[in-house]
């Protein structure tokens, strides 16, 4: 099928991935995009997330995952920079860095072969003695043995990302559906010609699934969507302080704080497959207090001030599912970003665009095309 710039497109799901893939696409000169979202936009997974933009912190090792995170974190200050000037918003991209403690045996044995296999890869990141951590993060426990410093892994403020988004959808005539819940996917010869929603039919040239931790629920036809993404919950608990203790992202191996500019911490966070169920809970609050006390000891005193959960779009590999199903024309999919959608959101959307509009191939496209697990399965028998 042919398509020009005045052909339109069909977006299912408004979190970052649907709203950046809009944006990308409406900078490309597409005219009439429509999307399509079962609540408001940006209220659920991309809502509940951290912001951390960290590829190096939690990577053993390289590869073409690891070279999507890296690459899709280096768009971000042009990024941010580019969502200020066309809509007035500032997503807060801090680019302070990220500091990662060890505490125990194991923790400083990670922490030695992650700088090991990063430095020889040419990455930047040092080695802190426990004296030189604290000196960098005066209020982290006095228990640390050693840390990281990653002066490339930052954060943003998630929310403010889909505010500009959306901001930009606003301005720029994308159409914007809102409570409008995709049901299923409208196939005739091979080819999807838009969607059907409780509230009536939307027509298409292309369509895009980004509906997150939902997607295996619509159905193509009368049959089911040929992609298994589950829902996996994330619980954060926040410290609200008057002024801000910490500048950096910090880690440890068993959970991060992330310091808002507002002076909210983020101490976060669990991974729990309870289906699609969003409740925060006493022992997800424990346990993140527990985190972060070791990380900070400070922090008993603070007020917890707020708790949410999200659910984070988990494949059966934990990598992103991004392109299209064999054998069906027109449908473009983009989502299972598990822990990273809100790093992944700008390259996806560009790779998501470059296919669209001009057919172009990615190594990550092949890499992460959503008929891998059946084609895995055909080839080894299983
Ligand atoms: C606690 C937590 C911490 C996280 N921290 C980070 C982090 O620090 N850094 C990072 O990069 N990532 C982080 N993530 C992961 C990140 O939030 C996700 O990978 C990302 O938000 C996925 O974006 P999305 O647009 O695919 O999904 P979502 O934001 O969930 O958006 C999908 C949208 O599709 C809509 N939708 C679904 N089905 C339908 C339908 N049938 N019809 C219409 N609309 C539909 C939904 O309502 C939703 O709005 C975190 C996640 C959690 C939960």
């Amino acid at each position: 099928m042919g398509f020009t710039e005045t052909s339109n497109v069909l977006i299912i799901g408004g979190g970052v991935i649907g709203l950046a893939i809009a944006r990308e696409l409406h900078k490309k000169g597409v005219k009439h995009i429509t999307l399509l979202e079962k609540g408001a936009v940006g209220q659920e997974s991309s809502w509940a997330a951290a912001g951390m933009l960290g590829p190096q912190a939690e990577a053993d090792e390289g590869g073409v995952f690891f070279d999507m995170t890296v690459a899709s974190r280096d768009l971000y200050p042009a990024f941010a920079a580019e969502l200020l000037e066309e809509t007035g918003v500032d997503i807060e991209l801090d680019r302070v860095g990220t500091l990662y403690l060890a505490f125990t045996d194991d923790d400083v044995t990670e922490v030695h072969e992650r700088f090991k296999w990063q430095r020889k890869a040419g990455l930047p990141v040092e080695h802190l003695s426990a004296a030189d951590a604290r000196k960098a993060e005066p209020f982290i426990s006095p228990d640390v043995r050693g840390a990281l410093l990653f002066p490339d892994d930052w954060q943003v403020e998630n929310r403010r990302l889909l505010a500009a988004l959306k901001r930009y959808a606003e301005i720029n005539g994308i159409e914007v559906h809102e409570n409008t819940h995709v049901e299923r996917l409208i196939v005739e010869e091979g080819s999807i010609v838009g969607a059907e929603t409780e509230t009536g039919t939307f027509h298409a040239a292309k369509t895009v699934l980004a509906t997150g931790a939902w997607t295996s629920l619509i159905k193509l036809g009368i049959a089911d969507l040929p992609v298994k993404v589950e829902p996996v919950r994330g619980q954060i608990v926040a410290f609200q302080t008057a002024k801000r203790l910490f500048q950096r992202v910090i880690y440890s191996r068993r959970g991060y704080l992330v310091p808002r500019a507002d002076g909210r911490i983020l101490a976060g966070s669990t991974s729990e497959k309870v289906e699609f169920d969003k409740s925060i809970t006493e022992s997800a609050a424990a346990r993140l207090s527990e985190i972060a006390l070791e990380i900070a000891p400070s922090i008993s005193s603070l007020p917890v001030a707020d708790q949410w959960a999200g659910l984070r779009p988990y494949a059966a590999d934990g990598l992103p599912i991004l392109g299209e199903i064999a054998g069906i024309d027109a449908l473009f999919i983009a989502t299972a970003h598990y822990r990273n959608g809100i790093l992944l959101a700008p390259l996806t959307a560009r790779i998501a665009a470059d296919r669209l509009v001009g057919g172009t191939d990615s190594k990550y496209l092949t890499e992460f095309g959503a008929d891998r697990f059946s084609l895995r399965r055909a080839g080894t028998g299983i």
